[in-house]
């Protein structure tokens, strides 16, 4: 199995529109966020992409991203939604699959009435079948995802176990039933914004914490924003002492395991 990040950026991108801080002017490469998202790919040559933001486009010419087999939404915030009209091109000759939970299913029916709307034919509009995902979750050729639900401020949104690897963005409680789901995880992708406290996501000290209870070999960092630098947040990882692998994920990033 493969994942590669896409994106690593919390909500507004990084660089921040008419910020001059030193993490948006920084020369790193990895310090460039653009928004939340990541590709799976299974040993069959399945590819599942997790969430479209608004950089969608521009991730996928720069992953080579010409075919999909399924969408799988965390959750309807514009950071992780608004590039779906953008996978035009890869339904052209079949409906694409998009997964999410109810609400978030609703919420993107209204959000792009005109894709779901009869009439527009032939142009225009991408070719979205949207699914309902029930706790059983999806089979995508040889990969089982399995959402898991998470808090994100007042929000209930979804992370999603594939096997080995957790993806959880977005969140800032995982209640116990979801920990349950994750027992034995290997890899685990999860929120950490960044030092300082946040409603709606979690800090690095509370993804540390979360990470020594369910004890992946390897913890990536994503949705991080501008408070800190690539460099600044690898050196806190290595000071955290965690007994796993432990660091942020970067736009590009690719890893693999079995
Ligand atoms: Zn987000
Ligand atoms: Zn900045
Ligand atoms: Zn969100």
């Amino acid at each position: 199995m493969k994942l590669r990040f896409l994106g690593t950026g919390t909500s507004h991108g990084i660089p921040v529109l008419g910020c001059d801080c030193r993490v948006c002017t920084s020369p790193d490469p990895r310090d460039t966020r653009y928004r939340c998202s990541a590709l799976v790919e299974g040993e069959l040559g399945e590819r599942v992409l997790i969430d479209a933001g608004p950089e969608f486009r521009l991730q996928a010419l720069r992953a080579g991203i010409c075919r999909l087999d399924a969408v799988l939404i965390t959750h309807a915030h514009a950071d992780h939604v608004h590039g779906l009209d953008d996978l035009r091109p890869l339904c052209r000759k079949n409906p694409l699959a998009v997964w999410a939970s109810k609400e978030d299913e609703q919420e993107l029916r209204e959000r792009f009435s005109y894709v779901f709307r009869e009439g527009q034919e032939g142009g225009g509009k991408p070719r979205l079948k949207l699914c309902e995902l029930g706790p059983e979750g999806v089979r995508i050729g040889s990969l089982q995802a399995i959402p898991i639900p998470l808090e994100h401020g007042e929000r209930r949104v979804y992370g999603y176990r594939i096997g080995p690897l957790a993806y959880l963005t977005d969140c800032s409680g995982i209640p116990e039933a979801s920990m349950r789901l994750l027992a034995g995880i290997r890899v685990l992708v999860l929120d950490a914004l960044r030092e300082r406290a946040h409603p709606t996501h979690f800090s690095l000290r509370e993804a540390f914490a979360v990470a020594l209870e369910l004890r992946p070999e390897r913890l990536y960092l994503t949705h991080i924003c501008h408070d800190l630098t690539h460099g600044e947040v690898l050196g806190l990882c290595a000071a955290a002492g965690l007994p796993f692998i432990a660091e942020p994920a970067y736009d590009g990033l690719s890893i693999e395991f079995i």
